[in-house]
């Protein structure tokens, strides 16, 4: 066991050390990354987690013959209406639409709403590629908005500076930890009369001002992808409080269907509407139950992510040229995702984010990565190469991202890196090593030239 006492025992020992994790301080220490040893070398949390209740609502449906929503009605609530149910209740909204994904989760939300050809849909310009493509997948234009520099995400008065006549929605992300300023992003939809999408795919379960995110605008959408705090591998949900909505975005995942007033066993639960052209882009019986499984953990790895990140910005405190972004006070209930470090390039003799990166993944045994490519020079935002013939050039125009100049975006791009969220359910000692792993990296800056540039590897 150890204790404080035997932390305390030799007051040079950091807590890293106690563990033996360590080799000692001085000018023999070499970075793990040209062959030193390693600050950690324990294995961090694992990510996604099972538990005996999850293998056992995985089993329950393999053993139904229900593993598909357009499956047989077996008399009784199917998984994908109790996940439903259950993150409907969760965010004190009336309506939720599980989908197969995030993305596929905010084609329906903005479908929905109407969102086509010729709209122009505000995206920040930094975040994952999904939240721009989803737009031009569906004939609108992405129109990139820059980033604030402190909160990383979008930037309300830019946004309210890219509105145009044919602006038709704003695509709220919350990202890095930080949530987007939804007073201001609100107000300016409500102002332009702009329909409002939040994705909260990085952000299960935070609230901003006492208020889970999602319920701010008219949907909320989720991802609940391999890498999210929430997860099913594969999976999405969008949530409503609009009964026209989630009608609407009920049709458009599952062919036009909706379900059966008074379903019959036997039969299928879903009845032929058609309101809409809808496609399928359901969630299964076995995602669902992994789901609404992993729900009634979610927040209480929200809080212990929390703690563990109040530790690591104290233990941060004492090392130069690194910081955590700030936190709004109107985040009440913080959701951490990807971890933003945010780096001082002088103190680290002036080496780009993606070398200090490399040797920090290298110090702790686990992925850190820089933020995002911006999405104006994002190698995976190309709608231009989407096959439409009929473009007039004025549309090609306005679809070429490089027309976006994105400076606190690029910023952000070259000072800043994440760490992943299963290491933020470690312990007291991990988020020590992580603080000694920076400062190793920095005693050692003048040796950062000799690691090789990689080719930059990206999260969701
Ligand atoms: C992960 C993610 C998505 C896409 O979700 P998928 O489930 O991979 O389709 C969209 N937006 C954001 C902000 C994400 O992080």
């Amino acid at each position: 066991m150890r204790t404080t006492t035997d932390m305390t025992a030799n007051p040079d020992t950091t807590p890293a050390q106690a563990r033996g994790t360590r080799p000692a301080h001085g000018p023999r220490e070499t970075l793990a990354a040209l062959g030193g040893s390693a600050v950690r070398t324990e294995p961090w949390p694992a990510w996604p987690q099972a538990t005996d209740s999850t293998r056992e609502a995985v089993l329950d449906v393999l053993s139904s013959t229900r593993w598909a929503l357009s499956g047989p009605y077996g008399g009784r609530a199917c998984y994908e209406r109790r996940f439903a149910e259950a993150f409907a209740a969760f965010h004190d909204v009336p309506f939720c639409t599980p989908a197969s994904s995030g993305t596929a989760s905010l084609t329906i939300a903005l479908q929905a709403l109407g969102v086509g050809r010729g709209d122009e849909v505000l995206v920040p310009g930094l975040t994952w590629v999904a939240c721009a493509s989803v737009v031009s997948n569906l004939g609108a234009v992405p129109v990139l908005v820059d980033v604030d520099p402190v909160s990383l995400t979008m930037d309300p008065r830019l946004a309210a500076a890219a509105c145009t006549s044919r602006t038709t929605a704003i695509l709220v992300v919350h990202a890095f930890c930080s949530l987007a300023d939804l007073d201001a992003l609100t107000e300016l939809a409500r102002q332009r009369g702009l329909a409002m999408v939040e994705d909260c795919s990085q952000a299960h379960g935070a609230r901003w001002n006492q208020a889970r995110v999602g319920t701010f605008g008219a949907v909320g959408c989720f991802s609940m992808q391999q890498s999210k705090l929430l997860t099913s591998g594969e999976g999405g949900a969008a949530i409503t409080a609009d009964a026209v909505l989630a009608d609407r975005m009920e049709q458009l995942r599952s062919d036009g269907r909706r379900f059966a007033a008074t379903p019959q066993p036997g039969r299928l639960e879903l009845v032929e509407v058609g309101d809409v052209q809808g496609r399928n882009l359901c969630l299964s019986e076995f995602q669902a139950a992994i789901l609404l499984d992993g729900l009634s953990r979610l927040d209480e790895q929200n809080a212990r992510r929390a703690e563990n990140v109040a530790c690591l910005e104290s233990e941060l405190a004492a090392v130069d040229g690194v910081s955590l972004l700030p936190r709004d006070p109107r985040v009440t209930t913080p959701a951490y995702y990807n971890l933003v470090l945010r780096f001082d390039p002088d103190a680290f003799a002036g080496h780009p984010v993606d070398v200090i990166a490399d040797a920090l993944s290298a110090e702790l045994g686990t992925p850190v990565n820089p933020v995002y490519q911006p999405l104006n020079e994002h190698r995976l935002l190309c709608p231009t190469r989407i096959p439409r013939g009929d473009l007039r050039p004025e549309e090609l125009d306005r679809l070429d991202m490089t027309r976006y100049a994105l400076p606190q975006a690029r910023h952000a791009r070259r000072t800043c890196a994440t760490l992943t969220h299963p290491v933020l359910l470690d312990d007291t000692w991990g988020m020590a090593s992580i603080a000694e792993a920076v400062a190793k990296v920095q005693r050692r800056r003048d040796d950062l030239h000799r690691l090789a540039p990689r080719e930059s590897t990206q999260a969701f």
